[in-house]
């Protein structure tokens, strides 16, 4: 069983995406820790985000020692890695990866669950299940704020909601697997319905394309 969950940065989806991995003792690929990983890798090695060949050299030689970097969830580099995902090469590097973690979940689980941005669209076009996490960019961005205050970070709302508008416009906007619901999707808007709400709902598809997949085979 592959769970596909795309949307839109600090939407919820990697909350959703971990709860419902935890549920039914599925593997789970936060997609977002590659991209980041990446642009972590550049800024380190004092390169550009923006610098397209030597983006391409960090992908196609990714560790994965640095997804588990402290660095690797600030504002900084999530705007890098909305970067270094604009570039076809990037992309085409990262994506064996997250197949074979689909199709072969680590630890021999029964399914793995994937977020990101393309995993409905591009990464498991046939995966079993997609939702598409999303929230008005005005309550992703309070979220955020209150997030990063909470672990004692200096936030700023206006200056994060600018962050969100503009990584938001670069995603859905760019040439290469731009975020947007697949066809197939189903919709979980979270400005409306809380967190708890939201995983009630996801654990009824979760179930409903089970047995759907139950009675096909
Ligand atoms: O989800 P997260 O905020 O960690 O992702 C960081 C950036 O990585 C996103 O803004 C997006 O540009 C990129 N990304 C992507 N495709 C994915 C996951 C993340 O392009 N599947």
């Amino acid at each position: 069983m592959i769970v596909a969950i795309d949307g839109p940065a600090a939407a919820g989806k990697g909350t959703l995406a971990k709860r419902l991995a935890e549920k039914f003792g599925f593997a789970y690929l936060d997609t977002g820790t590659l991209y980041r990983g990446v642009a972590l890798a550049l800024l380190k090695a004092g390169h550009d985000p923006s610098d397209e060949a030597a983006a391409a050299q960090a992908s196609a030689h990714f560790d994965l020692a640095l997804t588990h970097d402290p660095d690797l969830r600030t504002e900084a580099i999530g705007a890098a890695a909305s970067i270094v995902a604009a570039m076809p090469e990037v992309r085409s590097n990262l994506l064996k990866f997250q197949r074979e973690f689909a199709s072969c979940p680590p630890g021999g689980a029964a399914g793995a669950v994937l977020d990101g941005r393309d995993i409905g669209t591009v990464v498991c076009p046939k995966a079993d299940l997609k939702l598409y996490v999303t929230a008005s960019p005005e309550e992703r961005a309070r979220r955020r704020t209150s997030e990063l205050q909470e672990r004692g970070i200096d936030a700023d709302y206006s200056a994060i909601l600018a962050d969100v508008k503009a990584r938001d416009e670069r995603d859905m906007n760019r040439q290469e697997a731009p975020l947007k619901p697949a066809k197939d999707a189903l919709l979980l808007d979270t400005t409306i319905l809380d967190i708890d709400a939201v995983f009630l709902r996801a654990i009824r598809f979760v179930e409903a394309a089970a047995s759907a997949d139950t009675k096909a085979n």
